[in-house]
């Protein structure tokens, strides 16, 4: 696709996830002319990301391969750009690198804005040799190497543990005080860690799972295990003291009140922010996120836009199993839209969270909408032999997933992998049925033929 051309079918801004959405539409007959705006050229599977940063998985599966390697060059690819300003109404976007596309449909997984820089003075003290400071973040392959030894060295004192102001990038799968505990129980049995030493979990919000089931659960271990939990608590700043103590500042959600508090190690998960130009344009609402119908992720105002991932407003947990099981909702319904039929292909709020107890226990949770279990939801009791031998299951079944979405290959990814998904006529939909959704629900604007027949395969 030479750069010389500006306007496009589809438009695709993102990540691995824009990426993966438009390879598979490459090899599925269509021959739209489509761009894909990202501004990285290879991504940090955040499925692996947990297991390579304890050396769980061998480091070289920490990366997806390239953009140039997964794309086909037919299509149009802008890497290391940005999309600085959308005009949804003109149909119209500029770039950082000075170009300015039209489109007929855009797709959008831009996420959050997610950064240690959103807590003063963070940033300087997770780069301090020794603080002792680990933010999670899953941006470039050094953090993971400079993690390594999160949680392992609490010798004393406190460990915060933080998880930000919901909706946020890592929820339901940054919970990993109970696994630091599991440590610091031998350590504390050995000498090696003082006897005061504990594990504590703060936030802003009022649970550590939005998914009712699974905080119960996460909430019964920390009280058998001794973990502190803190909720309404808002992490502002992090400082040394005139006697080099590590001092977190905190705000109370519902009071204001402001405490100082001391704390010996940290592992930091940074707020996230919605993306500033989503905002002005008014694809995202004034809560951040982007507005898109639940069941088929067709954007609720402008009918031309479909988004996934995080950045999406919808009541389901974030996490890149759930972003995965959008994609081939997103691939199906973009052809719809395209051709002028209805958008039958339907998500049913699937999210999948890994849940560690132990350096090599674990379970995990699975709901759809409204928090409703699936039926795999805590499959493995989270104790005991089975919880070690998942433990390596599913690092293993995570890891994989991930390098199959964004491998070479031009298959259509997890959960098919070899082939598209058919979609059934909406009426016979079970989920929607079973669930008696009316279709008024799913159905948003009238269907109309946007590319000319003769142009597909
Ligand atoms: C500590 C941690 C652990 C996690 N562990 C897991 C796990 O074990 N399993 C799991 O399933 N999930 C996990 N997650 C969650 C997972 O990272 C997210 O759900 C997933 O990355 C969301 O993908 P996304 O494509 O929607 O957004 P992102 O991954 O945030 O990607 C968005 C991309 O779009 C780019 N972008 C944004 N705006 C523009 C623009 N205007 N122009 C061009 N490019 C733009 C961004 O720079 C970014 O590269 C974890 C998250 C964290 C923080």
């Amino acid at each position: 696709m030479p750069a010389s051309e500006t306007n496009f079918d589809v438009v695709f801004v993102g990540g691995m996830n824009s990426t993966a959405v438009l390879k598979f539409l490459q090899c599925d007959g269509v021959n739209y002319k489509m761009a894909l705006v990202t501004d990285r050229s290879r991504f940090i599977l955040p499925q692996s990301y947990f297991g390579v940063s304890h050396g769980h998985i061998a480091e070289l599966k920490l990366e997806s391969g390239t953009v140039s390697a997964q794309v086909e060059q037919w299509s149009r690819m802008d890497t290391f750009a940005k999309v600085t300003q959308f005009v949804p109404g003109q149909n119209k976007l500029r770039l950082s690198n000075g170009r300015e596309y039209t489109y007929k449909a855009l797709v959008l997984s831009t996420g959050f804005n997610h950064s240690s820089e959103h807590i003063e003075g963070l940033t300087e003290m997770e780069h301090t040799p020794g603080s002792n400071v680990f933010v999670h973040a899953i941006d470039n392959k050094e953090r993971v190497d400079r993690n390594y030894y999160h949680g392992w060295n609490h010798t004393n004192g406190d460990m915060i543990c933080y998880s930000p102001k919901f909706p946020y990038k890592g929820e339901g799968s940054d919970f990993y005080a109970l696994y630091y505990e599991h440590f610091l129980r031998q350590d504390i049995l050995q000498g090696r860690a003082a006897k005061n030493a504990r594990i504590q979990y703060w936030t802003p919000n009022k649970e550590i799972f939005k998914f009712g089931y699974a905080n119960e659960i996460a909430l019964e271990e920390c009280r058998k295990r001794g973990i502190e939990v803190f909720f309404g608590w808002e992490m502002t700043k992090v400082a040394y003291n005139q006697h080099g103590q590590k001092i977190a500042t905190f705000r109370n959600v519902d009071s204001g009140e402001t405490i100082e508090k001391d704390f010996f190690s940290a592992v930091i998960n940074p707020p996230s922010k919605p993306h500033q130009e989503l905002l002005d344009s008014g694809i995202a609402t004034s809560e951040g996120v982007v507005d898109v119908n639940p069941y088929t992720l067709q954007h609720k105002r402008f009918e031309n836009v479909f988004a996934f991932g995080d950045c999406i407003g919808v009541e389901t947990t974030r996490t890149q199993s759930a972003a995965i099981y959008q994609s081939p909702v997103i691939q199906h319904n973009l052809k719809q839209l395209m051709e002028g039929k209805e958008l039958n292909a339907i998500y049913d709020g699937y999210t999948f969270m890994p849940f560690l107890l132990g350096h090599s226990y674990a379970t995990s949770f699975q709901h759809l909408y409204n928090y409703e279990p699936h039926t795999m939801n805590h499959l493995i009791p989270q104790y005991g032999l089975f919880a070690r031998w998942y433990f390596g299951r599913m690092m293993k079944s995570q890891m994989q997933m991930g390098e199959k979405f964004t491998s070479f290959k031009k298959t259509h990814g997890p959960p098919y992998y070899n082939w598209n998904p058919r979609y059934v006529p909406l009426e016979h939909n079970d989920y929607l049925n079973s669930r008696n959704i009316p279709l008024s629900e799913v159905r948003m604007f009238e269907p109309k033929v946007r590319v000319a027949h003769e142009e597909h395969h």
